[in-house]
Parts: C-alpha cells; structure tokens; sequence
C-alpha cells in the first residue's frame, strides 16, 4: 500500500484492557549531534539520545520494548566500531532491570523482551534478565546470527532465549503485515525493515485511547517523521543495512503521522519524545 492510500484508512479498533499500561525506563543517554541524526540537522545543534526501555503492561503478559544499557556498558562499548566510541560521549544510567527490581517488579514474570532490532544498545540490557524470552522475527535472528559488527554484543550474551515471532498478512496502517499480539489491537507489532534486517515498530493503544508508536531506530530524532528527512550518508553508511527500505518506512510513518496526528511518534533515540512519558512505577494508562 503507498502512503496515500492512507487517506481512506481508519484508525484501526483496539480494545485495551484495564490493567494495561505504558512507563518509560531510562538506563542512559549518549549526546551526538543533529548533524548525525537527519539530513538538514546542525553540527552546533548538540542533541541528547535517549536510552530507554518501555515497559507495556498488559493482564495477559508485561513486556519490555529494548533494554537500553545494562550492567555491563563499558565492555558492550569496547566491542564497537572505534569511530562510534570516538564521535559520542555515554553516560550511564540504572539498568532496566535494576529499576524494576527496586520497585517490586518481578522480571521474571516478564513475558518477554521485544526487540525493536538487535543494535547494541537496544540489548545492552538483556543479560540481567536471564530466562526472559527475547522476541524477535526470523530476519532479526540471522542478522544476529550472521556474525557481524553490529551485533556483536547480541552474540555475546550467551544463554539468550529467543523467541521467534511471524507477522501475518493482515495490513496495518499502510504496513502490508502485522501482528496483534494479544488479540485485542493494544500491541500490533509491523516490521520496518532497512535500519536492520528484522527493524519493527510497536504500535500501542492504552484504555484511555491514547496511542504511541515504538519506531526504535527508523529515525534518530524526531525531525526525521516531522520534517521527514533520513539519516545523513554517514549515518546511512554506518547504522543501515538498507537505506532505500528504510525511506519508504519514513514516507509511511509520515503518512501515518499526518492523518493521526494523535499517535505519540516515539524515536527510540529522541530524549524529547522518551523523556515526555512517565518514568516506571509511574505510568500512563
Ligand atoms: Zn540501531
């Protein structure tokens, strides 16, 4: 479906359980600069990326959209590209798991960690909540497996236990396929190839009615939907497997952001859009 084929499409019905909720967990930041987010950002426009993990839960299972950073940043860090460790400065915050533990929360009730795609810092996380299920597609779990650079920390947390998902071909917003996790239209997962092979976006609607989109890494910063504008070539070169698939998720999401205006556009890296929702226990619902 192209993008304009969205003015004749609805927003499409969820029916949200009560219980069911939504709270950011920040475990760090890094700083960059616009420049290196989108085409036509500053280099003196110095902009914060977020690093969070979103808890959604849900009385039929309480998942975790990306880890952020974890316990152990400083050797997930030693395994990146030298230029990367040389462009951005990282600070570290409380792991996810960490701040649910402090709170009562029980990981191991999680129903699983759901990957946005498996880049570093969206697994850093993962190896303080042994035996969670690591959902991913069957893309997402060859690039891990394929051996290269960018998943190197994915590999070296041993013991993962992946849990492989499929999209069915029921469209979604203009996406050709999704999947409606728990039935009831509250979590739909659709996959964004491009950024990585496996890329997905998470779109979750609360009982209130208000709705997010979990767009992990098509964008960097907001400024990439609103503007739109893709990553600048040097970003492209390094951080997408596939700049081309990852234009057409943008000129999608755009789409979807002008018809619904009313859909929270989270860039998992926008500290704006992350640091606008309520920080666990405190949640929206
Ligand atoms: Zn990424």
């Amino acid at each position: 479906m192209q993008p304009a084929a969205l003015q004749t499409v609805e927003l499409p019905p969820a029916t949200p359980p009560q219980g069911m909720s939504l709270s950011a967990l920040p475990t760090g930041s890094m700083t960059s600069r616009a420049a290196f987010a989108y085409r036509g950002g500053r280099f003196g426009d110095e902009r914060e990326f977020a690093m969070t993990a979103v808890l959604v839960r849900h009385p039929r299972g309480d998942l975790l959209f990306d880890t952020g950073f974890g316990r152990h940043l400083e050797q997930h860090l030693a395994l990146q590209p030298a230029l990367m460790r040389a462009t951005a400065n990282f600070s570290k915050g409380t792991p996810a798991a960490d701040q649910l533990a402090a709170h009562g929360f029980d990981t191991g009730r999680l129903a699983g960690v759901v990957l946005t795609h498996a880049h570093w810092d969206h697994v850093s996380g993962l190896d303080s909540l042994p035996g969670v299920p690591v959902w991913v597609n069957a893309a997402e779990r060859d690039f891990i497996a394929g051996g290269g650079d960018m998943t190197s920390v994915a590999r070296s947390l041993d013991r993962l236990e992946f849990k492989l998902y499929r999209f069915t071909d029921r469209p979604y917003l203009g996406f050709a396929q999704s999947l409606d996790v728990w039935g009831d239209g509250s979590v739909v997962l659709v996959p964004a190839a491009g950024h990585t092979p496996g890329s997905m976006i998470a779109f979750i609607t609360l009982p209130s009615g208000a709705r997010y989109a979990l767009l992990g890494d098509l964008v960097w910063q907001a400024e990439g939907i609103d503007l739109p504008a893709e990553r600048p070539w040097i970003s492209r070169a390094l951080a997408d497997v596939d700049a081309s698939a990852v234009r057409e998720n943008i000129a999608r999401v755009a789409a979807i952001h002008r018809r619904f205006p009313q859909i929270r556009m989270l860039p998992a890296h926008d500290a704006r859009a992350m640091g606008s929702l309520p920080v666990f226990p405190t949640a929206a619902q």
